[in-house]
């Protein structure tokens, strides 16, 4: 497995197993799964409802702690105590013991929404005490991003944004790596939105390789230095899309993928005021 080094110094594998939408009473057996296909970093976060069942997995896996690499996320803070990092640090707690981990190797802001700034105070804080080895953000818009980075000590580790062959993110791709941040892709394959894995473009490619759309999807993105958490409740879809570590897109290929972009978003904008309203409506501690 190959890994990305994030600011902080910390290695992330650069491939993992996200568990977006898996129903809870389904999570452990499919991380179970995952973690006996190779993989060794999981995505989860307090919203998917689900974090027990990945911790279940976890300790039924018998793999070291240590050799695991796992993310949950926060979800915005409606601060009940009237303190939102106060409310943060709750949250951490509430996953962490959900997990049954005493820390986390990746703890991310979920939304950029709300008092984000507090709750990014709050993450700092768990980094130092070293019960987060890293943090960082997710869904953060490039203005967003700098002014965090701007008005804060720690610069974010990792953004986790929407990026698939629809949606290539090449100019908050070139932003982060100018300050630092490490892009990481949720939803590689749009969810199969826009029938990415009956796209004509990257079937012809996988053909050539002997590989599936798939993997055509997932090896684009690594090659772009991207890390990629793609889903799946099939043991033999979760060993396929960990099988890309032995082919090698052409300049040509890479070329004719980055004529797929559209430039926005297969599921929503999070700036849309109406979407905006909703995520903010909703809580999860
Ligand atoms: P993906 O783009 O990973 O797509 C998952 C879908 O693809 C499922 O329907 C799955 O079906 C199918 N699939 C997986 N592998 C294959 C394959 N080899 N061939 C054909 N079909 C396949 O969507 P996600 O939204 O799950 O994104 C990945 C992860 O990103 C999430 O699980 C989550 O951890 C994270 N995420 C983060 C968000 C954020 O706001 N930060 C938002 C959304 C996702 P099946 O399971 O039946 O195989």
């Amino acid at each position: 497995m190959h890994n990305v080094t994030l600011n902080n110094g910390v290695e992330m594998p650069i491939l993992g197993f996200g568990v977006f939408q898996i129903p809870d009473n389904e999570t452990q057996a499919a991380v179970e799964a995952a973690i006996a296909a190779g993989y060794r970093h999981l995505d989860t976060a307090a919203s998917y409802g689900n974090e027990e069942a990945v911790g279940a997995a976890i300790k039924a896996s018998g793999v070291a702690r240590e050799d695991l690499f796992v993310t949950t996320k926060l979800w915005i803070q409606h601060a009940p105590t009237g303190n939102v990092q106060d409310d943060s640090k709750r949250a951490f707690e509430n996953s962490l013991t959900r997990l049954g981990l005493d820390y986390v190797d990746l703890y991310l802001i979920h939304q950029p929404l709300g008092d984000y700034y507090s709750e990014w105070r709050a993450m700092q804080d768990i980094n130092k005490e070293g019960r987060a080895r890293a943090i960082g953000v997710s869904n953060f818009h490039q203005d967003r991003l700098v002014d965090l980075i701007d008005h804060n000590e720690i610069v974010p580790a990792v953004n986790q944004i929407e990026t698939h062959p629809f949606h290539q993110r090449a100019e908050d791709q070139a932003l982060m790596i100018e300050r630092g941040v490490q892009i990481e892709s949720w939803g590689p394959f749009a969810e199969g939105k826009n029938g990415l894995f009956t796209n004509e473009t990257l079937a012809a490619i996988g053909k050539s390789h002997g590989k599936s759309v798939a993997q055509v999807v997932l090896r684009w993105l690594i090659q772009r230095n991207i890390v990629v958490i793609p889903k799946s409740v099939r043991p033999e879809r979760m060993a396929q899309n960990l099988d890309v570590f032995d082919f090698t897109l052409t300049e040509e290929q890479m070329g004719a993928i980055a004529g797929l972009d559209t430039g926005d978003s297969q599921f929503f904008d999070h700036r849309d005021p109406a979407m905006v309203g909703w995520l903010g409506g909703r809580r999860y501690n």
